[in-house]
């Protein structure tokens, strides 16, 4: 079973970069690492090749810079091979945009099935991978909190308010994966030295066939227009214990409805 996921690189959220006052997005200039989110659907696709007894799983990922420091973290865990889609015409790409370049690439590996994490952790629009089921004309399933594939069928228990629903849908199809659906490997020595050797295809928006005025800021339709600093955490409270302590946690709980 071949299955796609797609791999979006970040900066590394511990230093997160500067933001371009002009675009009022993210500056993506230095080493961009694997999505956090994303490691949980490469380790599912990997489960799931295992399982089959064949096939194999290949990345691709949309990133400037011909970036692939991510890439080589997720072919480390054990991911055959990598598409890359890097073009300076693709600054200032929209979702959209994104979703168009992805189903172009996507569709030259021809996979059986497509994984992508429910939201990044950096743009969390949470509304890509639907939209690149829908170019692609492929059923979607979101929000799996488990995965099989059997008979030529994907099997996905998704997560609701309440539970889950057990949904099935005909393959070739893209479901989306939650945070903790699986525990992601840590690459091994072997892994990360035999990831150095792996292919990687870099591809530009012409090899793709699309037209410049598809993407990059020309084709957007989405715009940034304010970014707000996040309120800065407040400090804890000490509740010092003179006897009364548990009952004041338990009517600070109470207050935040989580008791
Ligand atoms: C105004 C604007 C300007 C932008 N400018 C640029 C730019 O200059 N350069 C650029 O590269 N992008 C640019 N983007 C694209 C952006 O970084 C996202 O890739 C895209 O908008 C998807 O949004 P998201 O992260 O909210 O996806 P979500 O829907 O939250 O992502 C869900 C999942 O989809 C997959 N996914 C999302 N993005 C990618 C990706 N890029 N590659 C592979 N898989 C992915 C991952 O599995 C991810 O976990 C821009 C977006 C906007 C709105």
């Amino acid at each position: 079973m071949n299955v796609v996921v797609c791999v979006k690189q970040i900066p590394d959220p511990a230093q997160p970069g500067q933001l371009d006052p002009g675009s009022k997005t993210l500056k993506r200039e230095g080493k961009l690492i694997l999505d956090d989110s994303d490691a949980y659907g490469v380790e599912m696709a990997l489960l799931l090749a295992e399982k089959a007894g064949g096939g194999e799983v290949t990345l691709v990922s949309m990133a400037p810079n011909g970036e692939t420091s991510g890439l080589r973290t997720a072919l480390a865990m054990g991911a055959a091979k990598a598409i890359l889609v890097s073009d300076d015409s693709l600054a200032g790409t929209d979702a959209l945009g994104t979703a168009k370049v992805l189903a172009a690439a996507i569709k030259r590996a021809e996979p059986d099935l497509i994984v992508a994490a429910t939201e990044s952790t950096d743009g969390y629009t949470g509304t890509l991978p639907v939209q690149v089921a829908e170019i692609l004309g492929l059923p979607s399933v979101t929000f799996a909190k488990s995965v099989d594939v059997a008979d030529g069928k994907v099997k996905v228990n998704r997560q609701t308010e309440a539970g889950y629903d057990e949904v099935e849908c005909p393959l070739p199809a893209l479901i989306t994966v939650t945070a903790g659906v699986v525990e992601p490997r840590y690459p091994s020595f072997k892994g990360i030295m035999a990831a150095r050797s792996k292919p990687v295809e870099q591809l530009t928006v012409a090899d793709l066939g699309l037209s410049a005025d598809q993407v990059g800021a020309a084709g957007a339709r989405q715009e940034v227009v304010d970014v707000t600093a996040a309120e800065e955490r407040k400090a804890g409270e000490v509740i010092t214990d003179e006897g009364d302590a548990h009952e004041r946690v338990v009517a600070f709980l109470d207050q935040l409805k989580l008791i």
